[in-house]
């Protein structure tokens, strides 16, 4: 059982100044792992202060200074290795392979991207004899989410700290332990006190907190774009900045000469990865009309090569976090019957022998008009739209008629083809083919997906201030 009933505050573990506790479940098991504290606004305002309190040393720490510590961070990070992989597969229920190569490789590469960008930054420019300095922004608040408990902390702390700005974290309730991890690996390499505090809590309450509070200087919050509304009207009262990675619809379209086993089985890994529980999944795939049947022939092929079950036990998709997110993700599923899509595989209910734990069908819809609820919503669950089009220009056209803009994916080989859909999509990021990721490039949406960009360098400029001194001697 693991009982984390302490905040980190001040550069010190100490007990909540309420008595409220929230138990932790691991979604594959229904049962409880663990408890946290949920904290009170005295608790958030103490850590507000602490962070304020070192603000004045950590600002003007030297780049030098904060590469090294961010470079120790991550030598810590990958000490803990096991356990941050243990822990995300007992909270989340993410497989170990993705726990592994997705949820601990994500928080290791922000830390040591983090410190690379740094070393390469520039806080003092000359510009037409004038001069223009980088100043770190202040204290800042992080609001994370569930879904990638190591990958959203991770971008976040990583660029405040390269930036000098002191943090307040509140991690979400329902994935907790992934941030105690970080909080140990901080306070072992020796974070100056003050400079990271974390404070469990709800988001109604410590959420609520941050976002309003006038020692605040910078929100980013990552999560559903109802609770973005909610941070940018609180945030309004103090004028904070916030940036906010929101959800997304992203689409995949896949061109004419594309290899169709090889996009067929990238659309389902975009469902099946995390149990399609990702901002940036693509869930709605763009295939040519001529190639309907083949491309359905190839996903549902594909997708009998993602097991769903025990994330112990060597299956691609595990269940999803919560029974909370297993009632949205069978309303949706319900919705799409009713809408009168084509369902090609999946369903709602359980998958057989898998009566414990949230897990849900992967389930591909076809015959989808862009107009239907289930190619418009964030679903957040393994749940894949399938439409066709006739011309690339439609298909743009169609890729783009959604209030997202987070991500877009297109496959194919023709290069102008290839340039002309990826630069027709308006996303803040679109992948071409199998490209690798690329932690130093800038990562956020456009439309309805969030303000801000976070990842590498952009990241950093997040937590800074730009100060022009004319005249400087
Ligand atoms: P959420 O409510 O937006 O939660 C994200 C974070 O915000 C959590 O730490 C949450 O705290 C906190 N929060 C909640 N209410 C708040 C408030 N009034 N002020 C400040 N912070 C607040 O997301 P969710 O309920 O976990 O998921 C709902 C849907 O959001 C999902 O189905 C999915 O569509 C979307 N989502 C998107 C992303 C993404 O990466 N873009 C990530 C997660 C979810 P507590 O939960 O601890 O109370
Ligand atoms: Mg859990």
């Amino acid at each position: 059982m693991r009982n984390y009933l302490k905040h980190y505050i001040n550069g010190e573990w100490v007990d909540s100044t309420g008595s409220e506790t929230e138990e932790v479940i691991n979604p594959a098991t229904e049962e409880v792992i663990g408890k946290i504290s949920l904290g009170t606004k005295e608790d958030l305002d103490k850590a507000v202060k602490a962070a304020r309190d070192a603000f004045p040393s950590f600002s003007q720490t030297t780049k030098e200074e904060r590469v090294e510590m961010l470079e120790n961070i991550a030598k810590e990070y990958e000490n803990r290795k096991e356990d941050i992989i243990e822990t995300i597969t007992d909270e989340l229920g993410s497989p170990l392979e993705i726990s592994e190569n997705i949820h601990f490789m994500m928080g290791y590469n922000h830390f040591s991207q983090a410190a690379e960008s740094l070393k390469n930054f520039s806080f003092i420019e000359e510009h037409d004899g004038h001069t223009r300095m980088k100043e770190s922004i202040g204290v800042s608040g992080l609001i994370t989410p569930w879904n990638f408990p190591t990958n959203q902390t991770s971008t976040k702390i990583a660029s405040a700290f390269a930036a000098g700005s002191p943090v307040v974290l509140k991690p979400a309730e329902l994935t907790p332990f992934a941030a105690v991890i970080l909080t140990e690996i901080f306070d072992k390499v020796g974070v100056p006190k003050g400079v990271f505090n974390l404070v469990n809590g709800s988001g109604s309450v410590i959420g609520d907190g941050i976002s309003s509070h006038p020692d605040i200087d910078f929100v980013s919050f990552t999560g559903s774009g109802a609770t973005g509304e909610k941070i940018m009207k609180n945030a309004s009262e103090t004028i904070k900045k916030v940036a906010l990675e929101l959800g997304g619809k992203s689409p995949l379209i896949v061109l004419e000469d594309a290899n169709v086993e090889e996009a067929a089985k990238a659309a389902v890994g975009h469902i099946a990865t995390n149990s399609g529980q990702v901002c940036s999944a693509a869930t709605r795939t763009l295939i040519p009309a001529s190639m309907k049947e083949e491309f359905e022939e190839a996903m549902k092929k594909s997708l009998s090569e993602f097991p769903v079950g025990d994330p112990r036990q060597g299956n691609h998709i595990g269940p999803l976090v919560s029974k909370k997110q297993w009632d949205t993700v069978q309303s949706y599923i319900e919705k799409g019957i009713e809408e009168g899509a084509t369902m090609i595989a999946g369903g709602t209910g359980k998958p057989e022998g898998l009566d414990k734990g949230y897990y849900t069908k992967p389930t591909i819809f076809t015959d989808v008009d862009n107009q239907m609820v289930i190619a418009q919503e964030e679903i957040f669950g393994p749940v894949m739209t399938v439409l066709t089009y006739d011309t690339l220009e439609e298909a743009i056209e169609t890729a783009n008629e959604t209030i997202y803009g987070l991500a877009g994916y297109v496959y194919g080989k023709d290069p102008a083809m290839l340039r002309k859909a990826a630069s027709g999509i308006r996303a803040g990021r679109v992948k071409v083919n199998d490209t690798e990721a690329d932690f130093s490039s800038p990562f956020g949406g456009f439309k309805q997906s969030g303000i801000g960009r976070e990842w590498g360098d952009y990241g950093i400029e997040e937590y800074l201030e730009v100060k022009t001194i004319l005249g400087y001697p």
